[in-house]
C-alpha cells in the first residue's frame, strides 16, 4: 500500500521514540542532543482535553482540545498515542510529527512504555526508531529520584515499581531496538548520539 499523503514526510525523516523510566536521564539527554544539534530535531506538540494554564498558548505547549474533538479523533485513528492522567486525555497525533517531519527535522518522541506499544502497533504510522534509556540499577534510580527532590515518597515508589515493569519489557527487545543504560552521563550520551546518528544523520 502506498503511503497516505501525510505521512510522507515521516516515511522520510523517522522519528525517534526515546522511553525509559522516569529518573533515567531522557530530560537531560535530550536536553546535550538538542544543544549540540539545534536544527536537526524537534518535539510533536501533543493534544491535551486539560484547560491551559496561565502563559501557555495553544498549538504551542499543547493543543488544547474539547473531549468531544478528542474522541472523534480517537475513533478517527489521528493519534499513534493516547492516554489518560488525572481525568485528563492526551495524545501525540500523526499530524503534530509530520508538522516536525515535514520541515526536514527528527521528531523526537518522550514517550512511556503504554503509549511505545501503542506507536508500534498503529495500522499507518511509519515505524519509528525505538531507544531505550536504562538506569544502572533500581537502586541507582532511586537514588537519582531523591536527588532530583520532584517526587514525594508514594510517587517514588510508584516510579520504581513501573520502571521495573518497564526495564523488563525493553529487556526483552519485543519493540526496542537498543538499551543505553545511563551510568556515566558522557558515555550514555555518546551512545544514544551514536544511535541517532546511524539512523538518520546528524
Ligand atoms: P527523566 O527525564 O528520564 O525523568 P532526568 O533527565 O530528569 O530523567 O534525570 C533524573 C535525575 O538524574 C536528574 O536529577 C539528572 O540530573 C540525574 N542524572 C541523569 N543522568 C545521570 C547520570 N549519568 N549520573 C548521575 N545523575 C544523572
Amino acid at each position: 500500500m502506498a503511503p497516505s499523503p501525510n505521512t510522507q514526510a515521516i516515511e522520510k525523516n523517522r522519528p525517534i521514540v526515546i522511553s525509559g523510566p522516569s529518573g533515567a536521564g531522557k530530560s537531560t539527554i535530550l536536553k546535550k542532543l538538542f544543544t549540540e544539534f539545534p536544527d536537526k530535531f524537534g518535539f510533536s506538540v501533543s493534544h491535551t482535553t486539560r484547560s491551559p494554564r496561565p502563559g501557555e498558548l495553544d498549538g504551542r505547549e499543547y493543543h488544547f482540545t474539547s473531549p468531544e474533538t478528542f474522541l472523534q479523533m480517537v475513533s478517527d485513528d489521528a493519534f499513534i498515542e493516547h492516554a489518560q492522567f488525572g481525568g485528563n486525555r492526551y495524545g501525540t497525533s500523526i499530524a503534530a510529527v509530520e508538522s516536525i517531519a515535514s520541515t526536514g527535522r527528527i521528531c523526537i518522541l518522550d514517550i512511556e512504555l503504554e503509549g511505545v506499544k501503542q506507536v508500534a502497533s498503529h495500522k499507518t504510522f511509519p515505524r519509528p526508531f525505538f531507544l531505550f534509556l536504562a538506569p544502572p540499577s533500581l537502586d541507582v534510580l532511586e537514588e537519582r529520584l531523591r536527588a532530583r527532590a520532584t517526587d514525594n515518597e508514594d510517587a517514588i515508589q510508584k516510579r520504581l515499581a513501573q520502571a521495573k515493569v518497564e526495564m523488563d519489557f525493553a529487556e526483552r527487545g519485543e519493540i526496542h531496538d537498543q538499551v543505553v543504560v545511563n551510568e556515566d552521563l558522557e558515555k550514555a550520551y555518546n551512545e544514544v548520539r551514536r544511535f541517532v546518528e546511524e539512523r538518520v544523520g546528524v
